[in-house]
């Protein structure tokens, strides 16, 4: 079998931890099985380096703090190795320009194109585990690009992908997926599968497990994905095609509170506002999440939106930007959360979105916004109720 394992930077951030890891993989090199590493930096390394860039230049070139960030995954790799060799087995380390792992060019946020896996292979015909940094590829000018913060699960699942890996495994310090971020969601549980699509709502709403991106890729090229602990032995949860496996008709629930409201109170009811509006936001780049037209009256409209916390100034902004739409007033609200249940089980089940509200009235929480897809639900409530009503609906459908 040939298998990609990567370890985030908790599992790796001090000698003992890549001791540990390092053991880890003889075991499987051991079974005589194909061994492709993939590491993240070092404990809080990249958020230092970070700060050390600022320090000198809060505006620094985004070219240069590729550069210096890539640099917190080729010492893990580089350590991984030596700890490897000091347990007696053969191991290579290789950053991205050597696999060459190709990427574009957008400096912080670039995106894997291809890997060359003439390198990898030839170093695994040779017996040797391959531990390969996380988070960079090389870009068409032979530049270091990063992959945006949580790279490293992309850069592994890439790997197992192209490599056509038998099994990607993503080490973490948590044992897998839960129903809901432990620390908020006190009767949170882990999962023992869930979909490549429930991941990637549940990414995307901000459950900090994996990368999205890699859950994208995932589900692009089917690769057999496992989310478990390096600090345990424990199982994990399988992200995978198939749901349903546990009959659930929920299998998450996510609370961001990253959230903002704007609303045009009185917008005239006809053709095209809602075109002028959004535009006008996408010229200014603001993005945009929940949107909500109220019914017409009086042939006027409001259109309310949320956007991210820090958007609410630039969207604000370019509100003021805003031709051919007369409105009477805005008003906005930073004091919002959305909490939203995740569950590929929804599609094909009515009641799913009564229950949610009835959790809610229940715990008498008020309900801002609603907007659905097959299978998300997602709410707008206070942000200072946000944590009750997640716990409600949680309780409501995961027992
Ligand atoms: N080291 C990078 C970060 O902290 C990439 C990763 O850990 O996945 O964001
Ligand atoms: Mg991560």
């Amino acid at each position: 079998m040939l298998i990609v394992k990567k370890f985030g930077g908790t599992s790796v951030q001090n000698a003992e931890r890549v001791q540990n890891v390092a053991r880890r993989i003889v075991e499987e090199y051991d079974k005589g099985n194909k061994v492709v590493v993939v590491l993240s930096a070092q404990g809080h390394t990249t958020d230092e380096l970070i700060a050390k860039a600022k320090e000198l230049n809060p505006k620094c070139s985004k070219r240069e703090l590729d550069m210096l960030l890539s640099t917190g995954e080729q010492q893990s790799v580089a350590l991984m190795a030596m700890a490897i060799h000091a347990l007696g087995y053969p191991a290579i380390s290789l950053n991205a320009n050597q696999c060459p792992i190709l990427a574009t060019s957008t400096y912080g946020n670039a995106r894997i194109k291809d890997i060359d896996t003439n390198r990898i292979n030839a170093e695994l015909d040779k017996k040797n585990i391959v531990i390969i940094t996380g988070f960079q590829g090389i870009n068409k000018y032979g530049d270091i690009t990063t992959l945006g913060r949580g790279g490293s699960d992309t850069s592994a699942v890439a790997l197992a992908a192209t490599l056509k890996a038998d099994l990607c495994e993503i080490f973490t310090d948590v044992d897998g997926v839960y129903t809901g971020d432990p620390r908020i969601i006190k009767n949170a549980k882990k999962l023992k599968s869930i979909s490549y699509d429930e991941m990637l709502e549940l990414a995307s709403l901000g459950a900090k497990v994996l990368h999205n991106r890699s859950v994208e890729l995932a589900k692009k090229y089917n690769v057999n994905l496992v989310v478990r602990s390096s600090l345990t032995e424990e199982e994990g949860t399988v992200v995978k095609e198939e749901s349903l496996v546990e009959k659930m008709i929920v299998t998450g629930v996510a609370v961001d509170k990253d959230v903002a409201r704007i609303s045009v109170v009185g917008v005239p009811d006809i053709p095209g506002m809602a075109f002028k509006i959004f535009s006008n936001l996408s010229k200014h780049k603001v993005s945009v999440d929940i949107i909500l037209q109220s019914i017409g009256r009086e042939s006027s409209k409001d259109i309310s939106f949320t956007v991210s916390k820090d958007e609410l100034e630039p969207a604000l902004k370019a509100m003021e930007d805003l031709k051919g739409v007369s409105y009477e007033s805005i008003s906005y609200d930073k004091n919002i959360a959305k909490v939203s249940i995740v569950g590929a089980g929804m599609d094909t089940n009515s009641g799913v979105a009564s229950d949610l509200f009835e959790a809610l009235y229940s715990s008498a929480i008020n309900v801002n916004m609603i907007s659905t897809s097959e299978i998300k639900i997602s709410v707008l409530v206070e942000e200072k109720e946000a944590e009750r009503a997640a716990n409600a609906i949680h309780d409501k459908f995961i027992r």
